[in-house]
């Protein structure tokens, strides 16, 4: 079967739509009919990357958050019927080595043979009619949620989710934590610290727009990213600051900004891939302040996360967009003019 895919031809170039031909699901594959897939701001990054830098070989297909229905089981798959809703856990991993047989093919220890992260990075990903999943263990049934406007569980909940379980020890009653952006990634963040944690949550933005759409999700303080930000917050957190603090933006500003409110044994996270950079001395961040840059997540994590959305505990704000209009989202997504996640819709 021909069908249309957005590839990334060449590095350090706007990707491009092209016919594909969308072949059988060999042995334990599955073939999906792409019901949402997200465009990312790391699609940007990834496509901005100069050649040589990433192990992948192209052309392949993007798109690396992705939910939809089973169209086809490759010989000896069982456990799923052709129609039904599932979610793509996006790390596709060795599945062999012990990080993937824990369920954290997130950190697959075979990445520099493989070549490849997931669909999208690396290997034909979710932006195009049908994805070839390959294997049935990377898909988690939905249920009653709808794929257009859950894909966003694959990545922009996961990936918080990741970083809020990490840090979980010091998320206690009584603590802060400060999620820098609320856009898509960030009103997760939010969300996903107000349903499994007691912690105060100080939502940041530049666009009070943002900031009042935060405070509607769970944040209890916002704060306007400007030059009082830093000591707004520390106001806000007894002159301490803050246990936990997710910089889902990660430019030079962000993070300076996350160093300045981090609290002494507390943790800077660094979530957006904008590429700033935070000057690590014994004076740069508190105290035995860890930073970290958490990747992505486990296959139980996303587990989590869908029983949160089942269990009505998560509002997800998409903007729907056909494939054809994919350089739209990714110019509103630039402009940051996106109201929540940008979801492609292949079949409407
Ligand atoms: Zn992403
Ligand atoms: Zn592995």
């Amino acid at each position: 079967m021909k069908t249309k895919a957005y590839q990334l031809v060449e590095w350090q170039k706007p990707p491009e739509l092209r016919e594909v031909e969308v072949r059988e699901p060999g042995p334990g594959e599955v073939l999906l009919k792409v019901g949402g897939a997200g465009a990312c701001h790391s699609d940007l990054t990834l496509m901005g990357i100069p050649p040589g830098f990433m192990p992948y070989t192209l052309p392949f297909t993007l798109g690396h958050e992705a939910a939809g229905w089973v169209e086809a089981l490759g010989p000896g798959v069982t456990g799923f019927e052709r129609g039904q809703p599932v979610l793509v856990y996006g790390c596709w991993g060795c599945g062999r080595c012990k990080p993937c047989r824990m369920g954290s093919e997130n950190h697959c220890e075979r990445v520099p043979e493989l070549r490849y992260h997931g669909g999208g990075l690396g290997r034909d990903g979710s932006l195009a009619h049908y994805v070839l999943v390959p294997s049935s263990r990377l898909l988690v049934p939905m249920g009653s949620l709808d794929p257009r406007d859950w894909a966003p569980l694959a990545d922009a909940a996961l990936a918080p989710y990741h970083a809020l379980k990490r840090a979980l020890p010091l998320l206690v009653p009584g603590s802060t934590a400060v999620v820098i952006g609320v856009g898509g990634v960030g009103q997760m963040a939010v969300q996903l610290l107000r349903a499994v944690t007691a912690a105060r949550i100080i939502a940041v933005d530049m666009s009070l727009e943002k900031l009042a759409r935060a405070k509607e999700l769970g944040a209890d303080e916002t704060v306007r990213s400007d030059e009082h930000a830093v000591g707004h917050i520390r106001e806000l957190t007894r002159g301490l600051g803050a246990e936990v603090v997710m910089d889902v933006v990660g430019v030079d500003s962000t993070l300076k900004l996350a160093a300045g409110v981090a609290r002494q044994s507390g943790q800077i996270q660094l979530l957006g891939i904008g590429g700033g950079v935070l000057p690590f001395h014994f004076f740069g961040v508190p105290l035995e302040c860890q930073v970290v840059a958490p990747y992505w997540g486990t296959l139980p994590e996303l587990m989590e996360v869908l029983a949160l959305a089942q269990a009505g505990r998560l509002r997800m704000t998409v903007e729907h967009f056909s494939l054809e209009q994919l350089p739209e989202a990714f110019q509103r997504m630039r402009g940051g003019t996106l109201k929540g996640r940008a979801v492609i819709t292949p079949h409407g």
